[in-house]
């Protein structure tokens, strides 16, 4: 362990029993630092504690880590950066929770070396759109709803089983739009009892229900002193009733104005083109879906810096795939699948759309709900195949692009020193074939390995 990275580790932990009662303002410092502190292990890594590292096979949350005695160094064929780089002949050292050089392959002494053969490593995935709670009732296997018997307590276990389903599959961070349960399972994660991606969450969305301007005001305020990272907009109906606007004007400045002056960024859920415009004439940060965005709307969010976060696969293939389990439910109609069905060309049509508006920055999200969590990497395979997007570009939107998205593109989403050592390997190259970014081997998160398959095929060591 260098001085400097203790110095700064010694920071980290010296501001951590402060922060929590510190004046959650500005936001995006106080978000910020609670990931930094969310590095877990912290005093496992300046100490002189004993460590096991799994060097082959097995997985699991008491997997290996970088304490004071010797980095990790992690071999793969190649690395790609997460802003568009690829490597070959480089070797990854972590130390604690931080990756400290990408040096070349076979220079780092006393490591301990996990050789990873026939692997790309790249960032882990970032998922700027999930709903992390949401789930099937084991009773009845169907979605939960407000006539489910369980509490808060089973809401808070599904969730974390989400998370854990994510990590496992290569998402080491994600946005969760978010639920009430999501708090607890963010904080356990971050204070490393509980194995899972990073969290953010916005608790409770903003939704027509919520009133007028100053009931809208009032809201953001009250989630963000519950301790929300980010504001959830809802400005439109479902794609399951048309798409339409739901806030005026007046109610999305409110909002989003409020949502800047506490320091969070207000992402929108809007599928028609006006409630679109209406979010980025307000200054809200990104638009989420945005099935049935036209040109004009699309080359506004670019003007207006917003991001964009398309869900054009995996929401509508989990729909489908698990239409019993929801319909009956709310708005999951027969009509409503329908509506869905005719969706799925026009979101792809957007897509390919979006492509083509210069300086629009597409995002990674899945809108990952009950039956979806684990199979993210889908949305992305997706976007490739059909969407015909760049599948380096496709990486890049889901590590280094997400994380600027989030505003913690110092600290995640590249293979760089000082970044926090959130890292995944895949075999094979996703940027020759993006179905690679399925075959996940090895999951790294806060410099903790939490899978680590046995990559078949001849070892190098
Ligand atoms: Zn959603």
């Amino acid at each position: 362990m260098t001085a400097s990275v203790c110095k700064y580790r010694a920071l980290w932990r010296s501001g951590r029993g402060t922060t929590r009662q510190a004046s959650r303002r500005p936001r995006p410092l106080a978000t910020h630092l609670r990931l930094l502190f969310g590095l877990t292990g912290l005093s496992l890594a300046c100490g002189g504690e004993a460590e096991v590292a799994t060097l082959s096979g097995g997985e699991g949350s008491g997997g290996g880590r970088s304490g004071s005695e010797s980095p990790i160094v992690l071999r793969p064929d190649r690395i790609l950066d997460g802003r568009g780089g690829s490597l070959t002949g480089r070797e990854v050292v972590v130390h604690g929770e931080l990756i400290t050089a990408v040096a070349e392959a076979g220079s780092t002494e006393g490591a301990r070396v996990y050789d990873l053969p026939g692997t790309t490593l790249l960032p882990g995935l970032i998922d700027t759109h999930v709903h992390l709670g949401w789930h099937f009732d084991r009773e009845t296997d169907r979605l939960h709803s407000a006539a489910s018997t369980d509490g808060p307590q089973e809401r808070v276990l599904y969730a974390a089983e989400n998370g854990w389903n994510m990590l496992r599959s290569g998402v080491t961070t994600v946005q969760s739009v978010g639920g009430p349960e999501d708090s607890p399972v963010r904080d356990a994660i971050a204070g490393g009892s509980l194995p899972g991606p990073r969290v953010l969450t916005s608790i409770r969305p903003v939704t027509a229900g919520t009133g007028d301007p100053d009931d809208i005001r009032a809201h953001v305020d009250e989630v963000a002193a519950a301790g929300a990272d980010v504001i959830k907009i809802f400005a439109s109906e479902s794609i399951r009733v048309g798409g339409g606007p739901t806030l005026s004007q007046e109610q999305l400045d409110a909002a989003c104005g409020r949502a800047r002056e506490q320091g969070l960024r207000a992402v929108v859920h809007a599928h028609g083109p006006e409630s679109a415009r209406r979010a980025a004439l307000a200054g809200c940060a990104q638009i989420e879906h945005g099935a049935l965005l036209d040109r004009a709307t699309l080359q506004l969010l670019a003007e207006r810096g917003l991001y964009y976060d398309p869900h054009i696969h995996l929401i509508f293939d989990n729909y489908f795939a698990n239409a019993e389990r929801y319909l009956g439910i709310g708005n999951y109609t027969a009509e409503g699948f329908a509506q869905m069905d005719a969706a799925v060309p026009v979101a792809l049509e957007t897509f390919r759309e979006a492509l083509t508006v210069d300086g629009l920055d597409i995002v990674f999200g899945t809108d990952a709900v009950a039956g979806a969590h684990g199979h993210n990497w889908k949305e992305l395979v997706y976007r490739v195949e059909e969407g015909g997007q760049d599948p380096m570009a496709a990486v890049v939107s889901a590590t280094s692009l997400a994380a600027r998205s989030l505003g913690l593109d110092d600290t995640l989403g590249a293979v760089e020193a000082g970044f926090a050592a959130d890292l995944i390997a895949v075999a094979g190259d996703p940027t020759v074939d993006i179905r690679s970014i399925e075959r996940v081997v090895f999951v790294m998160r806060a410099g903790r390995v939490y899978r680590n398959d046995p990559v078949t095929g001849s070892s190098r060591r």
